[in-house]
């Protein structure tokens, strides 16, 4: 039995406290008067599940440990909305079946031919690949990998995902937040399977994460400079320094500087920058998003 079939069975896909007390502190923030701004009835009747997996490239697993800390929402994910049809760790499964999202976590090898495969393998088994965290996006601490681990001599060469498939979804961070891949879960499955309205919504919110394929390792820090900085919407996180594999940028009086003659425009201050996928859609609509993530997860 799997890792997820015991937990399943233990919690019987009810609520963990903790996730009970995040339903209903939500529920307070929301105020007991107000109506749900979507009507979400078609979406908890749904009962044919979306398929999904979890493909493990180099990283450090920290990214399933952000994906398995939703607790209680990934066991009502798992019962209402996704059948998790793949996963080395979760679901014991060895072969990559078709499926329609894949979520990629880590970067892969190019010495491994079977990770070089692996990769390949997703994107044409799965109909939306999503890269999860850094290390997927843009290489993050793997970029730093020079080989030389005793069990792995050979390994020393990594390149994030984008770099040898298509990729339709980023979710930045190291890791990313629990709820952030909740969030994206529930959106992609509202994507597919919900009504119109849901649908648009979904997109509005996916948008900006899908954007960051496109941008991939293209960008540089002029993109942050324009897009964000200059746009007053940095809040001096420091993220994109921490990101940079060649400290071309500092973190001075609360915002970055960046040294343009260092930059080798590998993409990732710009990926890992929290703000760099902000969008007026989905501040705008933020309630009525968060009522229909609240919904699908009751
Ligand atoms: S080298 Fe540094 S500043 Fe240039 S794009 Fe990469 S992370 Fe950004
Ligand atoms: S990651 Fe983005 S928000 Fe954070 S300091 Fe850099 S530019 Fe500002």
């Amino acid at each position: 039995m799997g890792l997820l079939s015991t937990l399943k069975s233990i919690f019987g896909g009810g609520e963990s406290p903790g996730a009970k007390k995040e339903t209903e502190s939500a529920k307070a923030s929301a105020g007991p008067e107000k109506k749900p701004q979507t009507d979400m009835k078609e979406v908890s009747s749904v009962s044919n599940k979306i398929t999904a997996g979890h493909v493990h490239m180099s990283g450090c697993t920290g990214c399933l440990v952000a994906v398995a800390d939703n607790y209680g929402g990934l066991l009502t994910l798992l019962d209402k909305y996704v059948d998790w049809v793949y996963d080395l760790t979760l679901a014991d499964v060895r072969h990559i079946p078709k499926m329609d999202v894949a979520l990629v976590e880590g970067s892969v090898c190019i010495n491994d031919k079977l990770s070089v495969q692996e990769i390949k393998e997703t994107r044409e088994k799965a109909a939306i690949v999503v890269a999860v965290g850094g290390c997927a996006c843009y290489g993050n601490i793997t970029r730093f990998s020079r080989g030389g681990q005793q069990n792995q001599p050979g390994h020393e060469a990594f390149l994030p995902i984008g770099d040898l498939i298509n990729v339709d979804v980023y979710i930045p961070g190291c890791a990313p937040t629990p709820q952030l891949i909740r969030n994206v879960c529930v959106m992609a499955y509202l994507l597919l399977k919900g009504n119109d309205e849901q649908k648009k919504l979904a997109e509005a919110y996916l948008k900006p994460l899908m954007a960051l394929p496109k941008q991939g390792t293209e960008a540089c820090f002029c993109d942050l400079m324009t897009k964000v900085i200059d746009q007053g919407l940095c809040m001096g996180c420091g993220s994109c320094a921490s990101a940079c594999p060649v400290r071309a940028i500092t973190h001075e009086y609360g915002k970055p500087q960046g040294q343009r003659d260092l930059c080798i425009k590998c993409g990732a201050c710009y990926n890992q920058c929290p703000r760099s996928w902000f969008s007026f859609d989905v501040v705008s609509n933020y309630e009525t998003i968060l009522g229909a993530i609240r919904g699908a997860l009751q």
